[in-house]
């Protein structure tokens, strides 16, 4: 069980105004900011001599991962310390493996399939994590190199892995639930192994999908399946990436300009900050417009538009600091920048910062820039 630094405190000599309350000894001022600390685990429970037994064996059992992670080859499976991103983050990513019998006709045009199949999302290769064999010769595994790791079922078999089958949904769900709970809340270690669920060979492909997709987000560390297919993996890998994000660190893109459909000289010019999600957005539109662009990206330490705008970290002064690094004077003959219509009140701020360009206010969402383009050329 997590220990709140209240809990934590009820134990110490400062509750009761025993002998060495707040003797300042393990560095802190008092018994209550040494609890806190504790419990933040910013401090280690031994700085402190006047701890009874107890609440050492409580910390000791704290200390413990509360759900184990096994490794096959580089890959991770489990090791989770919390319940909820937001706590902190997930660490390891639920890990999407294939079964694959050697002795099926088709296994080898499978596991062509297999070998072919990746996707690309932000700049990141992304392939099957995991194949189990059923029935492989060793030489088969040898021969099998690449970003994917391979394991013979006999030896998968033996993991400390808790298995659950996708007989009924809401069982599973509810197994998913109830194990992950009490390994990381009641921090119980009969439920420490990590859990995955074991999908059988199904035509029902959107069922599948949607039973998949729900129990990636609670709880599983590892779905396999015997089918492969391929829409359903490139799902559920775009949804494992939205998931096993760190929460506390926003995701960017490089500031820089980027160009769309060969711009020259006389090319529209467009501007928004380094935002990851903003940054795609706005790219998907520019791409797919026939008419060719730049994209002025700003650094604003991965915030949004108007998060960057409410921290100053989309100011004039950086915006004009940022045209100036990427010489953009000189690369452009068009006077006119297409700002996010967010920033619509930074327009004449922006003018006066830059006195050779033209501000003009753009859409407020990315999938009106396509209608907003047709009516300025
Ligand atoms: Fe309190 Fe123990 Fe720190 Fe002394 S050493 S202040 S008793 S927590």
């Amino acid at each position: 069980m997590k220990l709140s630094g209240l809990e934590i405190f009820k134990y110490l000599p400062g509750n009761h105004k025993a002998a060495h309350t707040n003797c300042k000894e393990c560095g802190c001022p008092t018994c209550m900011a040494f609890a806190i600390k504790l419990a933040q685990k910013q401090i280690t429970y031994d700085r402190c001599k006047y701890m009874p037994e107890e609440l050492k064996k409580l910390c000791q059992k704290n200390i413990k991962a509360p759900q184990k992670t096994v490794k096959i080859d580089g890959l991770k499976i489990g090791g989770e310390t919390v319940l909820y991103r937001h706590e902190k983050k997930f660490v390891n990513k639920t890990v999407f493996a294939v079964v694959l019998d050697c002795k099926s006709p088709d296994f080898e045009k499978k596991l062509e399939r297999v070998k072919n199949f990746e996707i690309n999302l932000l700049k990141e290769k992304i392939k099957i994590d995991l194949v189990i064999l059923k029935n492989a010769e060793k030489h088969q595994i040898k021969n099998l190199c690449d970003e994917t790791v391979y394991i013979e079922e006999k030896d998968f078999l033996k993991l400390s892995l808790k298995r659950i089958c996708d007989n009924n949904f809401h069982k599973t769900a509810d197994e998913l639930v109830k194990i992950r709970t009490k390994a990381i809340a009641e921090r119980d270690e009969k439920y420490s192994d990590p859990v995955y669920v074991y999908f059988k060979s199904t035509p029902d492909k959107y069922g599948l999908c949607a039973r998949a997709s729900y129990y990636l987000c609670k709880y599983a560390n590892m779905l396999v399946f015997e089918d492969f297919d391929e829409s359903l993996f490139a799902t559920l890998m775009m949804l494992r990436q939205n998931i096993y994000t760190d929460p506390q660190k926003p995701l960017q893109v490089e500031p820089k300009i980027y160009e769309f459909n060969n711009p020259d000289e006389n090319s529209l010019v467009f501007m928004t900050t380094n935002f990851a999600l903003t940054f795609y957005a706005v790219a998907n539109e520019l791409q797919h417009l026939k008419v060719p662009s730049y994209l002025i990206v700003t650094p604003a330490g991965g915030m949004s538009v108007l998060t960057a705008l409410s921290a100053e970290k989309f100011t004039a002064k950086t915006v004009a600091k940022t045209l100036k690094k990427f010489d953009l004077i000189n690369k452009v003959k068009t006077r006119k920048i297409i700002i996010p219509g967010l920033l619509a009140p930074m327009k004449n701020e922006l003018e006066k910062a830059l006195p050779e360009f033209e501000i003009i206010v753009g859409t407020i969402e990315a999938y009106s820039i396509a209608e907003f383009v047709k009516n300025i050329i």
